[in-house]
């Protein structure tokens, strides 16, 4: 792409006590770039995502549309357009689908929201019969696209994702990557943790493969994805 990245990570540390979860880690997403982050279990991918939304203390540097962010708090990287959809979703259960979409229009204002949630049940049809159903009702496919639907709330320029396909059959997989592909293609860039490399790898332009920590590969989607070295080594698909 021409121009800044839109989020720069140089030199990334992340340390919990005496361990180094994460070491010397540099990405970068471009306006509109849709970049998957690799690794196997522990590999430091959950750290990364969240030092990068300022949820876990870390040092280095972590560019945000031009503004050095490692010391904002996550609420003004809300404010200056970069959302996070956790692991495991963390909706509220008590509450209704339109309560929790509700809660994530954080910055906007109140004449936003109505035409904001319409927006996302039309992304999300599933959703709109469910509207007034509470949270911890839906099935996990369900529950997933709430959760990335309450992030789109805040209008984001990036969207950060933890292994949205934890605990999904295959089908649902499928459609929510799908759904991550069209919200990308309307101009939101995309920072997408997965150990679901194939399925990653399929709708990803970049790919960043850690391992210990440590970045031990990169390149566009098809390079890493037809690298039997990297997708055995480091993958599990050997
Ligand atoms: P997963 O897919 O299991 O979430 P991951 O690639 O996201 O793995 P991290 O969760 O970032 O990896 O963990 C990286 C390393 O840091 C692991 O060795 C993990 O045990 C350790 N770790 C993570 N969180 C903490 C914590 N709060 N305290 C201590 N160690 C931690």
């Amino acid at each position: 792409g021409t121009g800044a990245p839109l989020l720069e990570v140089v030199d990334l540390l992340v340390r919990y006590g005496d361990i180094e979860a994460v070491r010397q880690v540099s990405l970068k997403v471009g306006v509109g770039e849709f970049v998957t982050l690799l690794g196997n279990n522990g590999a430091g991918k959950s750290s990364t995502l969240k030092a990068i939304s300022r949820l876990a203390q870390a040092s280095g540097s972590v560019r945000f549309s031009g503004h050095e962010v490692i010391r904002e708090p996550t609420e003004r990287l809300v404010g200056m357009g970069l959302a996070l959809v956790p692991e495991r979703r963390r909706l509220f259960g008590g509450l209704t689908v339109i309560e929790n979409l509700k809660i994530g229009a954080y910055g906007r204002s109140h004449a936003e929201l109505a035409g904001l949630i319409e927006e996302m049940l039309e992304l999300f049809p599933n959703l709109k019969r469910l509207s007034a159903s509470l949270a911890f009702s839906l099935s996990g496919g369900e529950q997933q696209m709430l959760a990335i639907a309450r992030a789109l709330m805040s209008r984001p320029r990036l969207l950060l994702l933890d292994e949205p396909s934890l605990g999904l059959a295959p089908l649902l997989v499928e459609q929510m990557f799908g759904k991550l592909v069209e919200v990308n293609r309307q101009g939101t860039a995309i920072l997408l943790v997965e150990q679901n490399a194939r399925m990653a790898l399929s709708v990803a332009h970049r790919g960043y493969v850690l391992s210990s920590g440590r970045i031990v590969a990169e390149g566009s989607a098809a390079e890493v994805a037809r690298d039997p070295r990297l997708m055995g080594a480091y993958l599990g698909h050997g």
